[in-house]
């Protein structure tokens, strides 16, 4: 069976800035791309928050250009979703989906996570055409228009706050007559004019055309309907970190976010890191991903050249 030094599991800003960084420390790692190659930014079209980039960048070029970046360091780049794990000694053993094992001396998981949709077939229709799980990545291409967004969670209120500041109205689709949220951003939501929160309402359809988002029919508990405009459709009803193969030895929170020391990649097990989503339900950013995957590298390098030492 094959012995690497670092594997790195994960292709977004966070898996490629690690290779990045332990391709330059010699590490030689071997990156599993995932489900989905480039992970989420894949599926936003213009990114303007990124630095570096002062008018923008599409999401596949970005994720494309960190791949290359990844790859002339000598990251060994291959496609694979890791299924089962053995994580209680090292070199730990890894399995893939197809069948292939692997042992490796550190891992640094950045799986990231998923945004959680209605599963609506119109709402799959519209993603990236007015249909997005993130307000702070896509709220400036509706300025000054309206916007909904579904969700009485904390990120619902934060991304309602936010859209506030751009949009003219903002449209809160909560499905109970209460918010989840904290009572501090329950307070901020409701005493902000242009935010007017839909208690009861369940989204049946996205409504659009071939310009995009142009409404959306929504559902009243009492079996009213009612259409309302709008050009963007926001969802904050939470996100699933994609940490299942890790889960039976990785430490996680209760929704599943894997558990890593304050101010550092190291998880409860002494050469496995995390970084990006996986580990972050508060920031959840292209760019706090790639810090934390940099943060990541350094730490399996230093755990390496430790163990080497002893
Ligand atoms: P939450 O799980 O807290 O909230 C999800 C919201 O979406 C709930 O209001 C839920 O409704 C609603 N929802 C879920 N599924 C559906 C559906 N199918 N249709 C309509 N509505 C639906 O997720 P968040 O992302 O808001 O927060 C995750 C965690 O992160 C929380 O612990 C939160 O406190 C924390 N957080 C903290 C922040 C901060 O401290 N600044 C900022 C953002 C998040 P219902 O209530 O009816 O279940």
């Amino acid at each position: 069976m094959e012995t690497i030094k670092c594997l790195i599991a994960g292709s977004g800003p966070a898996g490629y800035t690690a290779a990045i960084y332990a391709a330059r420390a010699n590490l030689q790692p071997v990156l599993y791309e995932g489900v989905l190659r480039g992970g989420q930014l894949t599926t936003t079209t213009e990114i303007e928050n990124f630095p570096g980039y002062p008018d923008g960048v599409d999401g596949n070029l970005l994720m494309e250009d960190l791949r290359r970046q990844a790859e002339r360091f000598g990251t060994d780049l291959r496609a694979g979703i890791i299924t089962e794990t053995r994580l209680d000694r090292s070199p730990f053993w890894i399995k893939l989906d197809d069948g292939t094992e692997i042992l490796t001396k550190t891992l640094i998981i950045a799986t990231g996570a998923t945004a959680r949709y209605l599963g609506l077939e119109s709402e799959q229709k519209f993603i990236g055409m007015g249909v997005s799980a993130c307000a702070t990545c896509d709220g400036f291409f509706y300025r000054g228009k309206d916007v909904a967004i579904v969700g009485g969670g904390d990120t619902a209120c934060e991304e309602a706050m936010y859209l506030s500041g751009l949009c003219r109205k903002v449209y809160m689709i909560v499905r109970r007559n209460v918010f989840r949220a904290s009572k501090v951003m329950q307070q901020r939501v409701l005493s902000t004019p242009n935010i007017e929160v839909l208690w009861e309402h369940q989204t049946r359809e996205v409504l659009g055309d071939e310009t995009g988002v142009t409404g959306v029919l929504l559902v009243h508990s009492s079996g009213r309907e009612r259409i309302v405009d709008i050009h963007g459709f926001f969802l904050a009803i939470g996100h699933h970190p994609n940490s299942e193969p890790f889960r039976p030895w990785v430490e996680v929170n209760p929704e599943g976010y894997i558990i890593t020391n304050p101010k550092s990649s190291e998880t409860n097990i002494q050469g496995v890191f995390a970084a990006g989503d996986v580990q972050d339900p508060k920031y959840r950013q292209a760019i706090t991903a790639a810090g934390s995957g940099c943060m990541a590298a350094i730490d399996a390098e230093r755990y390496l050249s430790m163990c080497s030492g002893l």
